[in-house]
């Protein structure tokens, strides 16, 4: 068991709009991390096909391109293996992309420079410059990959550089409007995301993105012998009612959003965390077993009656479900999860009830 976060200090109100950054952050660590995933296995198709590409012409060309693409090849994994350790994984993502117009340019230079047909795989890291920075980030690309197309063509050898001006110019133009049709693209992709997976109020996971995941767990093998439990903690704010009717919905809105930040600060690196009712929070806790569920669900009931946001007692009861041996069914999980909360909510509330098992500590 590890908190890999900085827990959030009691008492102190000022950090409101921090927490909601810190939230999206996180948030954009994942993504980012997802979109490394996916693109993985097609990298290796591209790779690939380069490879192919490359060797055909190799009577005209040489083989000076084999050595940077084979560094390429291996210097992608290593990357991935670091960067999902790391809690900034931009760092490796970056250097992995920066690689790659360098390895080019390298291949570019031992195959005839401006007449290497190789110049044009300078659009492949435009490609995929969008998906990975922001557009500062993307505009300081840009001109990386232009330096590096520049250098390995023009400065080398300038006269050939004349005589092959047009297939240099279309190189450019290639890459620009790379940069700017895959920039658009992503931009779309990501405004369409965040509409469709997070909430607006708390930041958090919304419906949508739990349906995804709980698919994701559905079936998995969950057994001591042949792989992991997981779990569930359905949360629920008590008497949240009065909340609104004594402060008012804004304030009610604000605790929403410090209780959000509470929790979510308080779980591990890998769980994930969804607003899926108006003050009901569900947790997915992979790789948990019993004793971890509940140490986590007493954390986050302590964490949040301790943070008192803006000075008022909030408690939070919670239901735990964790999943039986064989394969994981989440429906079973939901409801056992819903009934737990049911009995803690019916038990005097502010406390932790596994399901299908006797309560757990009230403070
Ligand atoms: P219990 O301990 O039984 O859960 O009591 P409760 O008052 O929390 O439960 P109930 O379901 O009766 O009330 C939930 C309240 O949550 C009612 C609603 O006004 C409030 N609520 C739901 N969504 C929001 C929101 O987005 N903002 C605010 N401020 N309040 C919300
Ligand atoms: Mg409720
Ligand atoms: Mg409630």
């Amino acid at each position: 068991m590890r908190p890999t976060r900085e827990m959030p200090r009691t008492g102190d109100l000022a950090p409101h709009k921090e927490s909601l950054a810190a939230i999206r952050e996180d948030t954009r660590r994942e993504r980012l991390l997802d979109m490394e995933r996916r693109m993985r296995r097609y990298r290796a198709g591209c790779f690939a096909i380069l490879a192919v590409a490359l060797a055909s012409v190799a009577p005209q060309v040489g083989w000076g391109w084999l050595a940077p693409l084979a560094v390429g090849f291996c210097g992608f994994p290593l990357a991935d293996r670091f960067m999902r350790n790391s809690k900034q994984p931009w760092r490796w993502i970056a250097g992995a992309w920066g690689a790659l117009p360098l390895l080019i340019a390298a291949s570019v230079v031992a195959t005839g420079g401006p007449a290497s047909p190789a110049i044009m795989l300078f659009s492949l890291p435009a490609v995929t410059l969008g998906a990975r920075f922001d557009p500062w980030g993307m505009a300081v690309g840009t001109v990386y990959i232009l330096a590096l197309f520049l250098a390995s063509t023009v400065a080398i050898d300038p006269a050939s550089a004349a005589e092959y001006s047009q297939w240099l110019v279309a190189g450019v133009a290639l890459i620009l409007s790379t940069v700017i049709l895959s920039g658009a693209l992503v931009e779309s992709d990501r405004a369409h995301r965040r509409r469709s997976t997070l909430d607006p109020l708390t930041g958090l996971f919304n419906r949508n993105a739990l349906e995804q995941r709980l698919g994701e767990l559905d079936g998995q093998p969950c057994n001591a012998e042949i792989g992991p439990s997981h779990a569930l903690l359905l949360c629920d704010l008590d008497h949240f009612k009065r909340v609104n009717d004594e402060l008012g919905h804004a304030a009610g809105d604000i605790v929403l959003q410090e209780v959000a930040y509470t929790m979510r600060a308080a779980l591990r690196a890998g769980d994930s965390i969804y607003r899926v009712g108006g003050e009901e929070i569900l947790a997915v806790l992979p790789g948990a077993n019993e004793a971890d569920a509940v140490e986590i669900a007493e954390r986050l009931r302590n964490e949040v009656r301790d943070r008192r946001p803006t000075g008022t007692a909030v408690t939070v009861s919670i239901g735990v479900a964790v999943s039986r041996s064989g394969v994981v069914d989440t429906d079973e999980l939901v409801s056992k999860a819903d009934a737990a909360l049911y009995t803690a909510k019916a038990t005097g509330r502010d406390r932790v009830v596994v399901g299908n098992a006797a309560a757990t500590a009230n403070a």
